[in-house]
């Protein structure tokens, strides 16, 4: 057998097939179970939820090596990493991507109305006031931008760092990364509400809280 056709092989024979909701998850590797994550978090996902999505690869890429992610949502597709270092990590990241996944179906339901703008852009509006009054010169990078930015980014995480990041923002999002740009201000939002932190997303974020209500019960 020639090593291209024993590689085929060998994917095929250690390729796991199941199912969540009503997509097929294909996990390449089949030496950790996973499955478990994927029957919960089934059990509190409404089916609608599963809308056009076309399935769910498990394996590693090299995607994730070169942008220090473990999983990203692209083409209805979700693709997370098998390199997890627990269930509960595979966990929010199925969460989050799904999260994306939703906004993409549901994105009038979600962002017509202009609320949850209106929300982030106030907490965005906080945030650059504190990191003022800490000091830092704000004024070249853009607190409106409700888009992913690289500047504000590397400004948050490289200049601000992770510690005073985290202080700053403890007060109105539930975590940092949810500062980052709407779409991650509502996957992290989703997150929230389904992995055990529904008060907290309640009390920070009433709105975002409110519209994954009614998604939840379309
Ligand atoms: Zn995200």
């Amino acid at each position: 057998m020639i090593l291209r056709e024993y590689i085929e092989e060998k994917i095929k024979n250690t390729t796991k097939h199941f199912k969540f909701g009503s997509v097929n998850v294909h996990q390449v590797d089949d030496s950790m179970d996973f499955t478990p994550v994927f029957k919960e978090i089934e059990k509190h996902f409404p089916s609608h939820y599963f809308k056009d999505l076309g399935g769910v690869e498990i394996a590693h890429r090299k995607e994730f090596d070169d942008r220090d992610i473990s999983a990203f949502y692209k083409d209805d597709w979700l693709y997370i990493t098998d390199k997890q270092d627990d269930l509960a990590d595979l966990m929010d990241d199925l969460v989050h991507e799904m999260a994306h996944h939703i906004e993409v179906v549901y994105g009038d339901i979600i962002y017509s109305d202009g609320e949850i703008e209106k929300e982030f852009l106030l907490k965005r509006k906080r945030l650059e006031s504190e990191l003022k009054a800490e000091g830092y010169w704000t004024q070249e990078y853009d607190f409106k931008d409700l888009t992913y930015n690289r500047s504000l980014d590397n400004f948050l995480y490289k200049r601000v760092g992770p510690n005073m990041l985290k202080l700053t923002t403890a007060s109105d999002f539930v975590r940092p990364y949810a500062s980052i740009s709407l779409r991650e201000y509502f996957a992290t939002g989703f997150e929230a509400y389904y992995l055990g932190k529904k008060d907290l997303l309640f009390k920070l974020c009433p709105v975002l809280y409110n519209k994954i209500d009614e998604l939840h019960n379309l």
